[in-house]
């Protein structure tokens, strides 16, 4: 759901984070530092030993980790340690509180990944000012990462149809290639392309064809299994990988997914439009394919005779250039 171009997920992701875990054993100093935080405004927990914190840090549960070093027990530089280790690409900041003396364990902790640290016995203010400065740092990290997702998510997608673009389709493919090769896995592509598409934006206008473009792009999506991909490869042409498939399954999703745009009209400002397409299958293992390249080759002649054939059918490559037509006359 969109408001404002800002997806929920990403708006929950730019939230400003403010859930503080405060880590210590001395009942007092714990609860002393806690009130402090949630007087100004903190969401906080509390935990009296190290241990638990690593797998709160690890469940994105906190922002921000408050962690004494004397510890009985595991000691906040082992926990720290643990926590920079299991959190990865997330940061979750860890201030580690020691005493004003102990200049070994600040020096191996800020070492070992901690991002700061306050000396007891501190100044509140200081405190604070330390915890919403980290915070600031962390909601900047956050909203990089999100944008970088979103941006790597644009990357690999087509504008109109939000189905994969063809630079991705080519990576996915050789993936799947390979894959194939290794395992001694079937693959099969499906080229699908939309018949007399042309006619479509002459008489109803480039608009409407974008119409008949997404809709056919949600049917496909429809008729496919999750683990198959769906690319738009150019225009009106559309590539089906499917992965771990042999002869009769390919044939058994390509007319599924000719059925799934000629059996129902779409319905475009109130005008019926009917759509046919053609597909071209292609099979790896089959005599002529041997690379990822060839496969395709052999997915859009297959496509091509289809077309030369009459449209509205599905041809599958066999070898040698040989032709097979389950649905033509
Ligand atoms: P055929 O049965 O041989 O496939 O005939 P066709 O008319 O569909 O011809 P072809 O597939 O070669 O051409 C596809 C046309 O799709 C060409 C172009 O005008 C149109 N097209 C390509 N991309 C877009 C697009 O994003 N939006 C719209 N509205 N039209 C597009
Ligand atoms: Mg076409």
């Amino acid at each position: 759901m969109y408001h404002d171009g800002v997806s929920e997920e990403e708006s929950v992701a730019v939230r400003p984070p403010g859930r503080v875990l405060v880590v210590e054993d001395d009942r007092v100093t714990r609860e002393f530092v806690a009130g402090l935080l949630r007087g100004a405004g903190f969401e906080v927990q509390t935990l009296e030993t190290g241990s638990p914190a690593v797998d709160m840090a690890r469940s994105g549960k906190v922002d921000l980790v408050l962690l004494d070093v004397v510890m009985p027990g595991v000691s906040g530089i082992d926990v720290c340690r643990m926590i920079k280790s299991v959190t990865g690409d997330a940061f979750v900041p860890v201030i580690l509180v020691t005493a004003k003396s102990d200049t070994a364990s600040r020096v191996e902790g800020l070492r070992i990944g901690a991002d700061d640290y306050v000396c007891k016995p501190f100044d509140e203010r200081e405190l604070l000012a330390r915890v919403e400065g980290m915070l600031r740092i962390k909601q900047m990290h956050d909203e990089v990462t999100t944008a970088k997702a979103r941006l790597q998510e644009l990357a690999v997608r087509d504008d109109l149809t939000g189905l994969f673009n063809f630079r991705y389709l080519h990576t996915r493919l050789h993936e799947e290639f390979k894959r194939a090769e290794r395992y001694r896995e079937p693959l099969a592509c499906a080229m699908v392309d939309v018949d007399g598409f042309k006619s479509f934006n002459d008489q109803y206008g480039h608009e409407v064809g974008d119409i008949v473009i997404k809709g056919v792009a949600e049917r496909l999506t429809a008729a496919l299994r999750e683990i198959d991909v769906v690319a738009r490869y150019g225009g009106d042409e559309f590539l089906i990988i499917l992965p771990s498939t042999h002869f009769s399954g390919a044939l058994t999703v390509a007319d599924r997914t000719w059925r799934s745009l000629g059996d129902e009209p779409f319905e475009v400002n109130g005008r019926e439009l009917h759509v046919t397409c053609s597909i071209g299958v292609a099979l790896y293992p089959s005599r002529d394919v041997g690379s990822k390249d060839e496969l395709l080759r052999a997915a859009d002649a297959a496509l091509y005779q289809a077309k030369d054939d009459g449209r509205n059918r599905i041809c599958v490559f066999q070898h040698q250039g040989y032709i097979y037509n389950p649905i033509g006359e």
